[in-house]
């Protein structure tokens, strides 16, 4: 496909696929090959404003659709995802990059997602207390908020919307979406098959675009709430303007994931975990590995060990049979990494695998190689910030303590993991880590759809987490109604 010939990506707005007012688009590329796929619209407030006004009028009779009757709506849009694992998994790799395995567990965390939103009718049952006093009793009910407005970044195009809209629409309120412009395709299909399953028109839209839609979303009185999923800068933005605007916002930013390794470790396992949690879906993962603490008495074996797993790691497009690590998403991106590669190098860390020399780095498409980094200090930009590619660094300690305060450090506190066979590390480890996901013995210590989702720190701004009852509480309110029987 040319450039010419591609097709403009329409938005979704009252159940019709609707060209956007902008004269504005962005090329979407295929990150394996560079090749452009589609362009995306940089839709206009008007845009956004039409589609919320869509949804609300939608919310009017959604509401009143009873929970058992929305719910299975879910239940049929799960077959549906599960008839079409394939085909969405492949879209994700061409869209994304990662590679196809990752993306068909990526297309399962999302069904999963749904599977636990068909529990609405159970999930949003309340609670009574026949006697509070003599002949008086109270029960609470749970009810939708309204308009809901969702924002999700490039790295998970299917399984963070389904953090989102599956819950939400299943409580009684109705979405617009804003899918990141660098990976819209998905977004389009999962709407499609909500269409199939039966969902009633203007429940669910999309609105294609950039900051603009953003601020149309976090702007308007009609809007109730605010999920967002992305990086740190821009979720400290859209928290403050959003409540600001008086809503409901839940804001997941970007992540700096400790990883701590004590000499009892079975170091097969930790290596295996960490370079998988360090080096899938080409370091673009908010649990993505990015430092380990490795007590000195195992360092120099640790570090050699997966080095060695590292130098095996197949790259490419990850649509090819065996390819472990696809492309970063954007050549601007893939520069950026390339100078916090270089950073880390000028700061004195010990470069001890170069992903820049690998033969795919040089090639098509935005590779870049398995890095890591030795020695790694605190002081150091690559320590501190998030880099989202595959670049590990490895500090050394002398204790569990000396690994927990580093980890502590900063400002991030998303996932974090301990390799130990022992108990009592285990549970200092826990009280002591500032995070709000953690692993033992695993690398990237993702909670599933029933458990709440979320960090710490400047790794989430808000309280209710997503997922799980978290999930549940953010996207409902509640009425407590008292009765004295005269
Ligand atoms: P991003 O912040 O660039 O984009 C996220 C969304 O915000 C997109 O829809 C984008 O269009 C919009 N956006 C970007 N800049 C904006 C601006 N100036 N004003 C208004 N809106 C803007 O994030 P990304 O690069 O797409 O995704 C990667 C980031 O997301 C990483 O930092 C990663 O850690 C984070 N992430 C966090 C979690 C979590 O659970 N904490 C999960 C997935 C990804």
């Amino acid at each position: 496909m040319t450039q010419t010939t591609v097709k403009i990506v329409k938005n979704y707005i009252g159940g019709e696929w609707i060209d956007s007012r902008t004269e504005k688009t962005e090329d979407v590329f295929n990150p394996a090959t560079g090749e452009v796929i589609a362009q995306v619209p940089i839709s206009t407030s008007e845009d956004v404003n039409n589609a919320i006004e869509v949804a609300n009028e939608a919310f009017k009779t959604w509401k009143e659709v009873p929970v058992p009757k929305r719910a299975r709506i879910l239940f049929k849009y799960q077959q549906l995802l599960v008839e079409h694992w394939d085909e969405l998994a492949q879209l994700i790799t061409v869209e994304n990059g990662k590679n196809y395995t990752e993306a068909y567990g990526e297309v399962q965390r999302g069904i999963e997602n749904v599977e636990f939103a068909t529990g609405a009718p159970s999930l949003m049952m309340g609670e009574q207390l026949p006697s509070i006093a003599t002949d008086l009793e109270s029960g609470v009910y749970r009810y939708p908020i309204g308009v809901i407005g969702g924002i999700t970044p490039f790295n998970f195009p299917m399984m963070v919307p389904c953090w989102m809209f599956p819950m939400a629409i299943a409580t009684g309120n109705t979405f617009v979406m804003k899918p990141s412009e660098r990976t819209p395709l998905l977004a389009n299909r999962l709407a499609e098959l909500l269409e199939e399953a039966g969902l009633p028109k203007g429940v669910f839209n999309i609105v294609h675009g950039a900051h603009d839609v953003v601020n149309g979303l976090l702007d308007h009185k009609k809007v109730a709430a605010i999920s967002f999923v992305g990086s740190q800068p821009v979720a400290e933005y859209v928290y403050k303007r959003g409540t600001e605007n008086l809503k409901r916002v839940q804001a997941l930013a970007g992540a700096k994931n400790h990883s701590i390794v004590l000499n009892d470790a079975n170091l097969e396992n930790a290596t295996t975990q960490i370079l998988n949690a360090a080096f899938g879906s080409a370091g673009e993962r908010c649990m993505a590995a990015s430092v380990v603490a490795v007590e000195e008495e195992v360092a120099d074996e640790f570090v050699a060990l997966l080095t060695q797993k590292a130098n095996e790691i197949k790259i490419g497009n990850g649509l090819d049979e065996g390819v472990f690590l696809g492309p970063v998403i954007r050549d601007k991106h893939k520069e950026r990494t390339l100078q916090y590669i270089h950073s880390g190098e000028e700061e004195g860390a010990n470069l001890v695998r170069d992903g820049r020399t690998d033969e795919a780095a040089k090639q098509e498409g935005y590779f870049v190689g398995p890095t890591i980094f030795d020695h790694v200090t605190s002081e150091m930009k690559i320590w501190q910030d998030e880099i989202f590619a595959p670049v590990l660094s490895i500090a050394r300690v002398n204790n569990l303590e000396e690994g927990v305060d580093l980890a502590n450090e900063s400002r991030f506190a998303n996932g974090a993991c301990i390799f130990t066979r022992d108990g009592g590390s285990v549970r200092r480890f826990r009280e002591t880590i500032d995070a709000g996901m953690l692993g033992v013995n695993i690398g990237v210590p993702a909670p599933m759809a029933f458990f709440p989702f979320s960090g710490w720190k400047d790794s989430f701004y808000g309280d209710l987490h997503a997922n799980g009852k978290d999930g549940l509480q953010f996207y409902t309110r509640k009425k407590v109604l008292t009765t004295k029987w005269v």
